[in-house]
């Protein structure tokens, strides 16, 4: 038998074990004493659910849905991954693949079916923009944009620097919600990605959780910007600053004053914009402050 084939069939043998195991109940086997929690039934477009995995021999594993991979991450009790879906992801069941390592090089497979329901967005009222900003609709610029913040969210680092639960950067009313259309001036329908809170200007930002600032500077459309790593690819940010008080590299704590709200980028007057970015998605920071995540 060639080595190749051998390593295949005994792959085999445990994807067994572990469909057995896991595809029906979620309850440990004797043999691997692994157990995989889902807690979630299904997750809204926007939000995040999350998959918990225990096991004495774990090492780390990696989930593969919506043609996007999410990995594990060390608990003081096994191992998480955050699953975040896309707010433009499609009402859907979709198959979802976590294949587990471990410490002896065992790999360890299992599929099961991952439910995308509604986010429940809106349609917003036409906001206008003063002529001096009506330069920032145009689509190249949100493109570039776009992937600049992407590509900040993409750097995952896998220690957590947080703790409990997010909070909101300050104690402004919700107004536009996450995921709504939107127009400026009567132009092309676009989608929020984060959420705005009123607030007068010069009000003081804080950090919504501990972490590390990865950005902190002016950006065309989002104005001067503050981006947070809180680790496990969890990103929040604050936009539309009047004053930035925080530099990139810098560790902040929850609460911490990072900024002052201000009306600076494609805004139509003084409030803060606040996202959360979590494995390369926008989410709705409001569901997200409610997440709870595994000790
Ligand atoms: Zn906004």
């Amino acid at each position: 038998m060639k080595p190749n084939l051998r390593k295949s069939l005994f792959a085999l043998v445990l994807v067994i074990v572990a469909l057995t195991t896991f595809g029906l109940s979620y309850t440990a086997s004797a043999q691997s004493q692994i157990v995989i929690e889902k807690q979630f039934d299904w997750i809204e477009q926007g939000s995040v659910g999350i998959i918990k995995v225990t096991g004495p021999k774990l090492a780390g594993g990696v989930a593969v849905v919506f043609d996007r991979q999410y990995p594990f991450f060390a608990t003081s009790q096994g191992f998480a991954s955050l699953i975040s879906v896309d707010f433009r992801q499609k009402i859907n069941d979709y198959p979802i693949k976590v294949t587990l390592y471990e410490t002896d090089g065992s790999k360890i497979d299992w599929e099961d079916t991952i439910k995308v329901t509604s986010g429940g967005f809106i349609a917003e009222s036409d906001f206008v923009l003063p002529n001096n900003k009506v330069n920032l609709l145009n689509p190249v610029i949100q493109t570039n944009e776009d992937a600049r913040i992407l590509s900040v969210f993409s750097v995952v680092t896998p220690e957590r620097y947080w703790d409990g639960l997010f909070t909101y950067p300050l104690n402004g009313r919700l107004g536009s919600p996450f995921g709504s259309v939107r127009t400026f001036n009567g132009g092309e329908a676009r989608r929020h990605t984060g959420v705005d809170l009123s607030a007068a200007a010069g009000t003081p930002v804080y950090a919504s959780a501990n972490g590390r600032i990865v950005f902190a500077r002016p950006l065309d459309i989002h104005g001067n910007h503050v981006i947070i790593d809180h680790g496990w690819g969890v990103f929040s940010s604050y936009s539309h600053l009047s004053v930035l008080y925080v530099v990139p590299g810098q560790m902040v704590m929850q609460g911490d004053v990072i900024g002052l709200s201000g009306t600076t980028g494609r805004s139509t007057g003084p409030h803060l914009h606040w996202e959360i970015g979590v494995n390369g998605n926008w989410v709705d920071p409001v569901k997200f402050a409610r997440v709870k995540l595994p000790n």
